[in-house]
């Protein structure tokens, strides 16, 4: 444990908790980041950004890089394990992870979330043989082929144009006539040659191939009529929003009923000493540029709090 203390420790290396770091470094604090998965969290999937204020456009992986490179530069330390609970000692918190445990003045937890599943029993089975949550990272292996997306957020609007791009047919599955993401993107969609709107639809089925060993085509059922239709495709993605993963911070932090950590802008739980930042936090809007304002508002918070001490 004694090698294993911080000023802060940041649960989470999104864009939450990179800017978090940044701040608190800047502050003069000493800052460890666990990160379960990939630094850089879900916008590393993301093909285009081009709302981030000050940057035209850029990849969600290098955004996120860019973000990495600048909290390491200041002196973070980033331990790639997942952020499990955190010990409320007063002063102190010990945040237990998966392998080891650290010793903050103070967290921050930035653990964003995890993309939803249809909840369809055949799921599993082709996850990876034809059902994918990532556009950006497996798009490519069905180039020239006919396959879907289901979401009507921003997620699922970006990943329809760039498979528009690289494959035969997209049919954009959504559950209501009105998208959730962006106008503007949507009727940039509408002008594509080969994307197939699939309004106030669900996926209610999940078919193989031929061989057996892949999906091979979906049902949807039209919410009004309650037709179904047969699509054949090679790959549904699936980008229906997220969930958040909280339930091990329960003791120190206040979750709403969708196990989203209860807090204000302010970013402060509840519990002193422990904050939050990002998707993973109750909030109306969830981009890029509230989680880097939320990383700022919450480490400077924590770095008055223990200039205070
Ligand atoms: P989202 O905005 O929560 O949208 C999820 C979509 O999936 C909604 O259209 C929702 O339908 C639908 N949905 C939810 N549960 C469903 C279910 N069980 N079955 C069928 N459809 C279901 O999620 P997101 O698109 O992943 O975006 C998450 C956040 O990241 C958003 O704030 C988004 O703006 C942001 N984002 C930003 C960028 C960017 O700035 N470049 C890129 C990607 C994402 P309803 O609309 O009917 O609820």
């Amino acid at each position: 444990m004694a090698d294993n203390r911080y000023d802060i420790v940041i649960a989470g290396a999104g864009p939450a908790g990179l800017s978090a770091a940044i701040y608190a470094l800047r502050a003069g604090k000493s800052v460890m980041l666990l990160e379960a998965a990939q630094f850089g969290g879900q916008i590393v999937n993301t093909p285009e950004v081009e709302n981030y204020p000050g940057i035209k456009h850029i990849s969600g992986f290098d955004f996120a890089y860019g973000l990495y490179e600048q909290a390491m530069a200041l002196g973070a330390q980033i331990a790639f394990e997942r952020a499990e609970s955190v010990e409320d000692l007063g002063d102190r918190k010990i945040v237990h992870g998966v392998k080891n445990d650290y010793e903050a003045g103070a967290v921050i937890l930035a653990t964003g979330a995890k993309n939803r599943p249809l909840g369809l029993e055949a799921e599993q089975r082709f996850i990876g043989h034809g059902i994918s949550y990532c556009a950006t990272c497996d798009g490519a292996f069905f180039r020239g082929r006919v396959v879907a997306v289901n979401g009507g957020g921003n997620t699922a609007i970006e990943d329809a144009a760039y498979l528009a791009g690289i494959c035969e047919k997209v049919y954009l599955i959504h559950r209501r006539e009105q998208f959730r993401g962006e106008e503007r993107a949507v009727e940039a969609l509408r002008g594509r040659g080969n994307v197939e709107f699939v309004l106030n639809a669900t996926v209610t089925d999940l078919f193989p191939d031929e061989a057996g060993e892949r999906l091979g085509a979906v049902e949807v059922t039209d919410k009004n009529s309650g037709e179904t239709r047969r699509l054949d495709v090679a790959c549904l993605f699936v980008a229906i929003g997220q969930i958040p993963e909280n339930s091990g911070f329960a003791d120190v932090a206040r979750l709403d009923e969708k196990g989203y950590i209860a807090a204000g802008e302010d970013c402060l739980t509840g519990t002193p000493g422990v904050y939050t930042a990002g998707d993973c936090r109750t909030k109306t809007v969830r981009q890029l540029v509230t989680a880097a304002s939320d990383g700022a508002v919450a480490a400077l918070a924590a770095a008055s709090m223990l200039d205070a001490k």
